[in-house]
């Protein structure tokens, strides 16, 4: 199985860093060097930057149609690639190849949704209140060269949702991909190279995080910053872009509250949020993470939770059977440990897993912990990782006060037959996005984001579009 080195990406060239320097790239299923990534330093991120602006004015002089054009030969361009992108992902990044391939085709829809999308970006006329002459418009045109930072959960889906919605909209694109998986992110940059996107349009640079971002965000080229990663480097960013008057979109932790009334279907609650707390080894910001289960069927939840668990095929991504792979770096493993062991010293129960597996990479055994105090640390921090921790309730109202307690306001779930309780949790749980007797369904055309902690501004939808759109007022007496 062969794995690329990945160089950074800069107007309209593959290069290395400046300086030569690169850093190493780990299969998180074996623990050995796969590859190496080049670390950019000051004098490639300018090269970038100067490029992005160069880039954002050819793009921006294309038609709608035009770009839509391109961007459609990229989509084409993945959706053929998807199987050998796909094993790429899975060595740098752990998760099983089938999700793999689910991540990139679904990446497909998404820039086909926004390349039509772009090609509905209507301004208004608005009549003016005292002279017909007089013509009031309003226009909306792309906000400028956009600063992009995307994590190594999801290396394509989180930053094809900004690559998207930005180049749908008119804007360049730099983006710094996560250094732990650079080459899928790669993958799918290349995909816009070829479908021809003019020099500069999109660019790609990896390194050292905080220097990236202390130097891009206040460079005068850059026009909106968006990020997705956690609340707290979330909020630095935010305060860094505030300083520099930056537009910005912010998609960050969540801790998902599922909550199961007592007239809910266990089976389907158990199979639905049991797919989705298990998938990617639960590292994903709207995993299902904690579990609010009526006290009435509290232990027959717990028990077929764990039983799902436990049942799990633990492995490496790249064998076919597995259905959960590695965690993503060893910071997630000793999260874990930290997390289990926390539960239980406060009095929560192990139903299964709570351990390491393996002699290499970084495995951890999907676990259930019952009974789990408020004040356990996995109440309260994102766990990021396959722990399920369990509570039961006595009365709805609770439930929701529960839910609602965090900082995080991200995704939300719901189990019950009941159309009073789904209307109840519809409205009171306080979450961007909330799924009601049913997995989380994400797609394209749906906003997608959180309240609270979790961010702000949308990665889906039309709203994903204004977030990239300046909106101006001309008017013009004709005279
Ligand atoms: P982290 O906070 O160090 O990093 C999260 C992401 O932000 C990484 O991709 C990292 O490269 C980037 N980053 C970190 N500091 C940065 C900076 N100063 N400027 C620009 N980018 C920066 O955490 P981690 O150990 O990689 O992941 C752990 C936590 O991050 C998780 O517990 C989870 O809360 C959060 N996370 C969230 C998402 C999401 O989808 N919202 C994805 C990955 C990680």
């Amino acid at each position: 199985m062969t794995y690329p080195d990945t160089r950074l990406f800069i107007d309209g060239q593959w290069c290395d860093a400046a300086d030569g320097q690169t850093l190493p790239v780990v299969n998180p299923a074996t623990g050995a060097e796969i590859g190496r990534v080049a670390r950019a330093g000051k004098a490639d991120l300018e090269r970038a930057a100067q490029a992005a602006q160069k880039g954002f004015e050819a793009w921006r002089a294309m038609t709608p149609a035009a770009r839509a054009k391109i961007m459609r030969r990229a989509a084409a361009l993945l959706g053929e690639r998807a199987d050998r992108i796909a094993s790429i992902m899975t060595q740098e990044q752990g998760k099983p190849l089938a999700e793999s391939r689910g991540e990139v085709l679904a990446a497909v829809d998404i820039i086909e949704w926004f390349a039509d999308e772009g090609m509905r970006v209507y301004g208004r006329l608005v009549p003016s209140r005292n002279d017909l002459s007089i013509r009031q418009m309003v226009i909306k045109d792309p906000v400028g060269p956009v600063a992009a930072f995307t994590p190594w959960n999801f290396p394509i889906n989180q930053l094809v949702r900004k690559l998207g919605a930005a180049l749908a909209a008119g804007c360049s694109v730099l983006a710094k991909a996560a250094e732990e998986t650079p080459a899928a992110p790669a993958a799918l940059v290349r995909v816009f190279e070829e479908a021809g996107v003019p020099a500069g349009v999109v660019g790609l640079v990896y390194g050292d995080p905080a220097e990236i971002s202390s130097y891009l965000i206040p460079h005068p080229v850059i026009r909106k910053v968006t990020f997705t990663g956690s609340t707290p480097v979330g909020k630095q960013l935010a305060a860094l872009a505030s300083a520099h008057m930056k537009r910005v979109t912010m998609e960050l932790g969540g801790h998902a509250p599922v909550i199961v009334c007592e007239d809910a279907d266990v089976e389907l609650a158990v199979r639905s949020a049991g797919a989705a707390k298990f998938r990617n080894a639960g590292q994903v910001c709207i995993s299902p993470t904690r579990f609010l289960v009526h006290e009435s069927v509290a232990t027959r939840f717990a028990e077929a939770m764990a039983a799902h668990a436990a049942g799990l095929r633990v492995g490496d991504g790249l064998q076919p059977t597995t259905q959960m792979g590695p965690l993503a770096n060893s910071r997630r493993l000793s999260a874990m440990q930290d997390l289990v062991q926390d539960a239980q010293a406060k009095g929560a129960a192990l139903m299964t897993g709570g351990k390491q597996m393996g002699e290499a990479g970084n495995f951890w055994a999907p676990t259930v912990l019952a009974d789990v105090p408020l004040d356990a640390k996995v109440f309260n921090d994102e766990p990021f990782g396959p722990v399920a921790a369990i509570r039961p309730f006595s009365r709805l109202e609770d439930a929701i006060a529960e839910a609602n307690r965090l900082p995080f306001g991200l995704a939300g779930y719901g189990f019950t037959s009941s159309l009073k309780n789904a209307d109840l949790l519809a409205r009171h749980v306080e979450v961007g996005m909330m799924w009601i007797n049913m997995p989380a369904i994400t797609s394209a055309e749906l906003p997608f984001g959180g309240l609270k902690d979790s961010g702000y501004g949308s990665e889906g939808g039309p709203e994903a579009l204004e977030a990239y759109l300046n909106v101006r007022t001309v008017a013009v007496m004709n005279r």
